[in-house]
This record gives C-alpha cells, sequence and structure tokens, in this order.
C-alpha cells in the first residue's frame, strides 16, 4: 500500500519537514507564494540554542520551565534544548548565514529571561528572513518538494478515524480542491489576526487549529495568547514591533502625562516580564492616559543609526524621535494548539503538527524569547524522522476534484472586523467571565449566520475556541490574566 504526503504551511516549520524528508516525494501548499505570509519571515531575534561557553541545554531548559508558569512539559523543556544544537548545524548546511564573532564562532546574544547569552542571530536583528530566504532556496533546489501556492486548506478529510486527504481553496481561482494524503503535516502558524492589534501576517488566522478540531484533534492551552506590549501603535495591520532591545537600551514606557507608569507594576518597570509589560501599557490606553514609548534620553540622535527599521516606520507615519511613540499592546505568539506527542503526532492517526500551530508542552503558559523558531525546527524533524522510518513507498498527492466555490452572501469583511475587536476587546490582555461571555454569545451569533464562507466559519470557529478556553480556566497562569480571579 502506498502513502502520500501533504504538508500545510510555507514557514519555517513547513519547509524544514519537507526538506527533512527529502527525499521522499511531498507536496507543500501554501496559503500565500512562499516565502511571503509567514511569521517565520518577519521573526526579529534569532533562535535560543544553548551552545555557548559555560551554558548547557539544561540552563536553557531550566529558563523555559520557569517562563512556561508551572505548564511546561519539563521531559520536552529538555529534550528540545538538547536537540537545539543538532538543528542549527542542520540551518548552516541549507545554508543560513548565522552571524560569527571574530573567531569565527556563531555570535550569541541574550534575550528577556535567558540566563546566558545564546540567541543565534542574523545580521542583527534580520534572523527570519535570512533562514527563509536560505531554506525557500534549498526548498526551490529539491526535486522530491513540489510547492503549490495560493492554496488555503478548508478541511482535513478523515475516514474510520484516520487522515485521508483534505480541501482547500485555489486563492486565485476560487475553486475547491481535493488532495488525497495519508499523511498531513500542519503547519499553518499562530492566530495573530484574529486579533484588531497584531504582530502577524494576514495569513495567521487559525485555520489549521479548525481544521483540526472539526476533524476531531485534540487541541489544549488555546487560552494562552503571548501580547507584545510595545506595537507601534500607527493604525497599521499588522502592527509594526518596537523591539524589547529598546527598553534595554533604557527607552521608558510613559502616559500622556509624562509619567513612567511601569514604575507602578513591577520593580523592573519596563524590563519586567513580557505580560506584566502588556498589561501595564493595556490599562493606561483601557484609562485614556495613552502609553507611549520615550527613546530621546536613552538613544538620543543614536535612534536612527541603531534602529534604522524603526526609524524609518516612525517617519513614515510622521512621528518624529523627538517625541514618545504612540505603542499598544499587540497578539503576538499562540502559546496553544494541536497537542502533539514528542514526535508531533496528534490524537487522529496520520495528522502530524509542528510549528506554532501545534502545542508540545514546551512553552506552557508563557513563551519564552526565542524558543518558537527552535521548536518549529525540532519538532518538524521528528515528524520526517518518525515518517522516514515507515517501509510503505510514498507517491506525490496530485490535486483533484476541482469545483467552484461558495464565496458566501455576507460581507465578511464587516463580520471579520467585528469579530477581531470583540477578540482584542474581550478575550484580550486582560479577560474576565462576564466580557468572555460577551464575546461567546456574539461569536457564535455570527458563526451561525447562513451562507457564510468555510474561511469565515474556520475564522470564527478559532476565535470561539480561544474565548471557551478562557472562560474555562479560571484563575491566571502566565498570559492569560483573569480580573475576576486570583492568580494560582
Ligand atoms: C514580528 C515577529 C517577530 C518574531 N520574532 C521571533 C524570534 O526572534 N524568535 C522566535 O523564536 N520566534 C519569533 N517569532 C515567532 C515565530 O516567528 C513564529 O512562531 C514561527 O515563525 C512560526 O513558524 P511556523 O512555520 O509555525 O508559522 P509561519 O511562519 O507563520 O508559517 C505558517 C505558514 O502557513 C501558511 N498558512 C496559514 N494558513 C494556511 C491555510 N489555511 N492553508 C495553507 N497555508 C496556510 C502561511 O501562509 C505560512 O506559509 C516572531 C513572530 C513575529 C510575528
Amino acid at each position: 500500500m502506498s502513502r502520500s504526503i501533504v504538508i500545510i504551511g510555507g514557514g519555517l516549520a513547513g519547509l524544514f519537514c519537507a526538506l527533512k524528508l527529502s527525499p521522499l516525494p511531498v507536496t507543500l501548499i501554501t496559503r500565500a507564494p512562499l516565502g511571503d505570509g509567514a511569521s517565520s519571515v518577519w521573526a526579529q531575534g534569532g533562535i535560543a540554542a544553548a551552545i555557548g561557553v559555560g551554558d548547557s541545554p539544561e540552563s536553557h531548559a531550566r529558563d523555559t520551565i520557569a517562563a512556561g508558569a508551572g505548564l511546561v512539559d519539563e521531559t520536552v523543556a529538555y529534550e528540545v534544548a538538547r536537540e537545539a544544537s543538532a538543528r542549527i548545524d542542520d540551518l548552516l548546511r541549507y545554508g543560513v548565514p548565522f552571524d560569527r564573532t571574530l573567531e569565527g564562532a556563531l555570535a550569541l546574544s541574550r534575550e528577556a529571561a535567558h540566563s546566558q547569552n545564546r540567541i543565534v542571530r542574523v545580521n542583527g536583528d534580520l534572523a527570519g528572513k535570512a533562514i527563509m530566504s536560505a531554506l525557500v532556496s534549498a526548498v526551490q533546489a529539491t526535486p522530491s518538494i513540489q510547492v503549490m501556492e495560493n492554496i488555503r486548506l478548508e478541511r482535513l478529510l478523515t475516514q474510520e478515524g484516520k487522515m485521508t486527504g483534505i480541501t482547500a481553496l485555489s486563492t486565485i481561482k476560487d475553486e475547491q480542491i481535493t488532495f488525497q494524503a495519508s499523511d498531513i503535516i500542519l503547519a499553518t502558524g499562530g492566530i495573530g489576526q484574529l486579533y484588531a492589534v497584531t504582530t502577524n501576517p494576514v495569513e495567521a488566522c487559525g485555520d489549521g487549529l479548525a481544521a483540526a478540531a472539526e476533524a476531531g484533534a485534540e487541541l489544549t492551552h488555546l487560552e494562552f495568547v503571548q501580547f507584545h506590549p510595545t506595537a507601534i501603535d500607527i493604525g497599521r495591520d499588522p502592527a509594526p514591533l518596537a523591539t524589547e532591545a529598546l527598553r534595554g537600551e533604557g527607552a521608558l514606557l510613559v502616559n500622556a502625562q509624562g509619567e513612567r507608569f511601569m514604575l507602578r507594576h513591577h520593580p523592573d518597570a519596563e524590563l519586567a516580564p513580557r505580560d506584566i509589560v502588556a498589561r501595564g501599557v493595556f490599562e493606561e490606553l483601557a484609562a485614556g492616559r495613552g502609553a507611549f514609548l520615550d527613546v530621546r534620553a536613552a538613544l538620543g540622535k543614536t535612534f536612527g543609526t541603531r534602529f534604522p527599521t524603526l526609524c524609518g516606520t516612525c517617519a513614515t507615519a510622521g512621528i518624529s524621535p523627538e517625541n514618545p511613540i504612540p505603542v499598544a499592546p499587540a497578539a503576538h505568539y499562540h502559546m496553544g494548539g494541536v497537542k502533539t506527542d514528542r514526535n508531533g503526532a496528534t490524537s487522529v492517526p496520520g495528522l502530524w503538527a509542528c510549528g506554532e500551530v501545534a502545542c508540545t508542552g514546551l512553552h506552557g503558559a508563557n513563551r519564552l524569547a526565542s524558543n518558537s523558531l527552535l521548536e518549529a525546527i525540532v519538532f518538524a524533524n521528528r515528524i520526517a524522522t518518525k515518517l522516514k522510518r515507515s517501509n510503505h513507498p510514498v507517491v506525490f498527492s496530485p490535486p483533484a476534484k476541482m469545483c467552484p466555490v461558495n464565496v458566501g452572501k455576507h460581507d465578511e469583511k464587516d463580520m471579520i472586523t467585528l469579530s477581531r475587536m470583540l477578540m482584542s476587546k474581550y478575550v484580550g490582555v486582560i479577560r474576565n467571565a462576564q466580557e468572555l461571555t460577551t464575546a461567546i454569545k456574539e461569536l457564535t451569533y455570527s458563526s451561525h449566520q447562513r451562507d457564510i464562507s468555510k474561511t469565515l466559519e474556520n475564522r470564527l470557529y478559532t476565535c470561539l475556541l480561544i474565548a471557551k478556553a478562557a472562560l474555562q480556566r479560571t484563575k491566571s497562569c502566565g498570559a492569560h490574566f483573569r480580573n475576576d480571579h486570583e492568580k494560582v
């Protein structure tokens, strides 16, 4: 009996898995052209790996466990930290030009809550772009990988509880396509776009989660959404990020009266953990006092040369660095997802998940910076290793059965805007039972409208799953903060 493998998603997780599966034939479908529409391309910091002198995987695992607020699977944390070095070697072989010291070793930088310098990076803050550019070239040079762009997963198909294929939408032709496959690797990324303010690309709207849930897969920890505290609030969607490095350099968070409001929330003020800073910023905005990042004293005239991208973004938005920069918390990373075992297998035979769509147990209630790219490559590799062990021959899965698609009768743009607003207002940085119940009621109403497209149905379904999970976890924990219940 032959098998066929389909990977859904062209971010780091999907591409790495396809390369690791080579020479087995795989079809990789992605919603955007290869190299676009993926958070991986936008990653600024880099990848965490305990490879420096004096560092150890055990120390990396301990930092990961501490950040995860009691919900990290410790075995997974130790295993992932130990595997990091081998996966960085893989990336070097695929041609990623990581920064080096004058002596030729990999240069390592420090990020929040890491006890050692252990972030490998490229050209300062261009890790994602460089990694993805190297992998896209490697994929294009690998004949066993058949890439199909502008195809959007709608449904996972099962028979007798096993994966049999998918239905997808050609976003260019408005046609539905069916692929048969015995093994499907879900690598569709995160959910940031379910929120009104996010740092994620438009493609990150939880399609994979909805499809997996509908196919009967177990999902977990969906309530844990990490909000970045300092997205630049200039009405751009997605919102540009003001990197944490600015606060590391001494930039201050102030309200419209010039008060350093983080001093009220934590002794480390601007350098407090990400979720605490996000709540501080959120509260200032909710109280109408405004929230701004003031770089003037810390960086002065060096702002433009040291942070050219951000300086350029401000200039285009008409913000002078002579004035504080308006900021807002933005949905940034989803810790929850499709539950997997230590090989990336989900609860449905034939369905695998890696990258941000998966919940492997590594992040618990809060992700440690730069652990997500690492998790993506570790689990992509494990899935490939497991699939390569099977003796059945693998053949390409050709697309079949094209039919015109129901594009929906409603003005879906308005419904999307409304659902994003609901998620930010009621399922956002600070939550309570009353507001979560309101969100669930409104989202349920929208999802019961007749003739909505499958893609909108998936979006609303994922919103509902997150809101319901947030309602169920009555205690605050990590990134999930309830103002109607105490912290665990
Ligand atoms: C601005 C920013 C900076 C970050 N910086 C870092 C960092 O420094 N270090 C770190 O570790 N992490 C960082 N992260 C997080 C990290 O980038 C992501 O968690 C990681 O890239 C996820 O990889 P992925 O392959 O799972 O998803 P993605 O890279 O988002 O790829 C998902 C893919 O799935 C496709 N897709 C989505 N839906 C469908 C569908 N229905 N059908 C077909 N295809 C679909 C998308 O088009 C895309 O190709 C950052 C994130 C952002 C947004």
